[in-house]
């Protein structure tokens, strides 16, 4: 009887990893974690990933969903499920059941909402809109309980300039008035994605999970609250994607569906970030496949966008949280690394479902043919069409930054403004631009500017009175400085105020110094303008060439027009008028948009040393 059952336990012991083997099946994760009924497009990719999960077959009986394929890959843990949704199809539940021979060996139960009409929230951005670009870490800590969260590998470090601080997006949802009140109309949030990695995530551009808001900032359903919090005040939320890279901290990283998942190098090879080689006639394959194919960095795994389910699987996250929060618009950041053709069929699809949205994407080039082979146009000499809506003015970013700091000259000064403005020629429409003069990556502008006021002034009077949408960086508008040499914590720095010990506030009038005051004040009292100035949201543009240190132009209408001069020099000037009767025509008199000043004759006007006039014409 002893022997007997001792014999079969171990019977017992040997049968079981053999039947396990082949018997165990489990499902850790499936994407997207939800879909929603009445989508233009019908098709849904469905990936599941599970051990042994390529082995089963994948059974729906659900009206107006059907299975059309399903697809294994090298890993034996995923399935990709591609499902069509009819018209017709009801939100609920279905089960999706995993059939071994004819025994069901795991099931899901999949979610299918219906649109609640969602996607009419969105309302994609133009040239009405000034975006506020925010580091969700380092603007305002609204619950200091998720500073710190289980299983985040880094934890919350103030005094660590490269560290998480804490910010998160109750902090942004308690100072939306500070934004309204500043004038921006949307604003644009670096990555609020589960970043983690071990060290450096607050930046956010090392995404873990492309279906979950960093615990550390929130939840998903915070971050819905905080769309509908901004829509309720009327501004919209651009969310930051990446496409190029995902952190290598991703669920997938001892797994991965397929060897291309990732674009791999026999040892670690960093991308040349040399985006002009991706149109380059003459690039060499060697420099292109490193442009492309090489990693942004370490932690950061570049992906091939040319497998397909890899393709898929980012198009349609970005849909899910276009749908999932009636998000407004995206960023796309590093627009030319990954794979061109998938980015313009990326374009494509969001189009598709979502017509008239808005996608800005990072060309970080410096001249403007270079970035306007990215922008929709039809006069690629390749024939490329990337169908992307909007892109970054990087060429007059650098203008902007140099321009105040120049004395005047053939090809200084105001004249770099000129130059970059005038070879708008090479765009498609330049009203498509967003305007800036700093962000994350970068110096600060009011560094760049020497801490003059007078400078910054100039430069926020030239980005909100000419052509595109205007973008500012968080805290130019309190005079934050910071170079990049320091290190990006210090281009990044937190916003006085948004933690709770803070000794000074800078989200209220009493807590700023007079400086900050007089920037602030300058700064709202343009937006407040330009938000009602039909010139300067839809006008044309009419510049003159600088002279006497004098840059001079109009925004115009049949009905409006508002002509600005930009002064820079360290003398004041008397600008004699006629040399722009073109667009003065019938105008007799003006005020300043700037302060209570008017003129009661348009013959000369008298303009201080280092200084704009906006003046809008009677
Ligand atoms: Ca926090």
């Amino acid at each position: 009887m002893k022997l007997k059952f001792k014999t079969a336990i171990l019977l017992v012991l040997i049968a079981l990893p053999f039947g396990s083997m082949a018997q165990k099946f489990n499902i850790d994760r499936v994407d997207p974690p939800l879909w929603w009924t009445s989508m233009k497009n019908s098709e849904l990719q469905i990936m599941v990933y599970g051990e042994n999960i390529s082995f089963t077959k994948p059974i729906i009986n659900y009206s107006g969903v059907k299975i059309k394929q399903v697809i294994s890959v090298e890993s034996p843990n995923y399935l990709f499920i591609d499902i069509e949704i009819s018209p017709d199809a009801i939100a609920g539940e279905f089960i999706i059941e995993f059939f071994k021979g004819k025994k069901k060996v795991t099931e899901y139960n999949y979610k299918l909402e219906s649109r609640n009409k969602t996607s009419d929230l969105y309302q994609g951005f133009d040239n009405s809109d000034i975006i506020y670009l925010l580091m969700p870490d380092r603007f305002a800590n609204g619950n200091p309980d998720n500073d710190n969260m289980p299983g985040m590998l880094e934890q919350a470090d103030r005094s660590n300039p490269n560290g998480r601080h804490g910010g998160d997006i109750q902090g942004i949802i308690n100072n939306l008035d500070y934004i309204k009140d500043l004038g921006a109309t949307s604003i644009w949030i670096n990555p609020l994605l589960e970043n983690n990695q071990p060290a450096y995530s607050y930046h956010g551009y090392a995404v873990t999970d492309l279906y979950k808001v960093d615990p550390r900032y929130g939840s998903n359903e915070e971050y819905r609250s905080l769309v509908k919090e901004a829509h309720r005040k009327g501004l919209k939320i651009i969310q930051d994607m990446i496409f190029n890279h995902l952190g290598t901290e991703y669920f997938w990283k001892e797994d991965l569906p397929t060897q291309d998942w990732y674009n791999q190098w026999p040892e670690f090879t960093r991308s040349n970030y040399r985006g002009g080689a991706v149109n380059d006639p003459y690039a060499s394959n060697y420099d292109f496949n490193k442009m492309v194919g090489g990693w942004f960095d370490h932690s950061m795994a570049d992906l091939n966008q040319k497998n397909e389910l890899l393709a898929n699987y980012l198009i349609q996250n970005s849909i899910w949280w276009i749908e999932y929060l009636g998000l407004d618009g995206i960023r796309q950041d590093t627009y030319p690394y990954p794979d061109k053709d998938f980015m313009a069929e990326w374009m494509r699809r969001v189009l598709e479902e979502y017509p008239d949205y808005n996608v800005v994407g990072e060309v970080w080039l410096s001249h403007p043919q270079a970035v306007a082979y990215w922008l929709e146009n039809d006069m690629n000499a390749d024939g490329y069409h990337s169908n992307l809506t909007n892109v970054f003015d990087f060429p007059l970013m650098y203008a902007i930054s140099k321009a105040f700091n120049e004395n005047e000259g053939w090809s200084t000064g105001n004249a770099q403004l000129y130059e970059v403005l005038s070879q708008d020629f090479v765009y498609s429409d330049p009203s498509k631009l967003v305007v800036f003069a700093d962000n994350h990556d970068g110096d600060r502008l009011y560094s760049k500017l020497g801490e003059d006021m007078n400078k910054l002034k100039l430069a926020m009077a030239f980005m909100f009175t000419t052509r595109g949408t205007p973008q500012i960086y968080y805290g130019t508008e309190i005079l934050m400085t910071g170079l990049e040499h320091q290190g990006h914590g210090f281009i990044r720095e937190d916003f006085p105020g948004g933690w709770e010990n803070d000794t000074i506030d800078a989200f209220t009038r009493q807590g700023r110094t007079a400086e900050q005051n007089e920037a602030f004040d300058f700064i709202k009292r343009i937006l407040d303008y330009r938000k009602n100035s039909d010139a300067l949201i839809n006008g044309k543009l009419v510049h003159y060439i600088p002279e006497d240190g004098l840059y001079v132009y109009f925004r115009y209408t049949d009905n409006e027009c508002v002509m600005v001069i930009l002064n820079n020099t360290d003398e004041e000037k008397v600008l004699n008028m006629d040399r722009f009767s073109e667009n003065i025509g019938n105008y007799s008199s003006g005020r300043s948009v700037l302060n209570r000043k008017s003129w009661e004759t348009l013959n000369t006007i008298t303009i201080s040393a280092k200084s704009p006039l906006i003046i809008e014409l009677k």
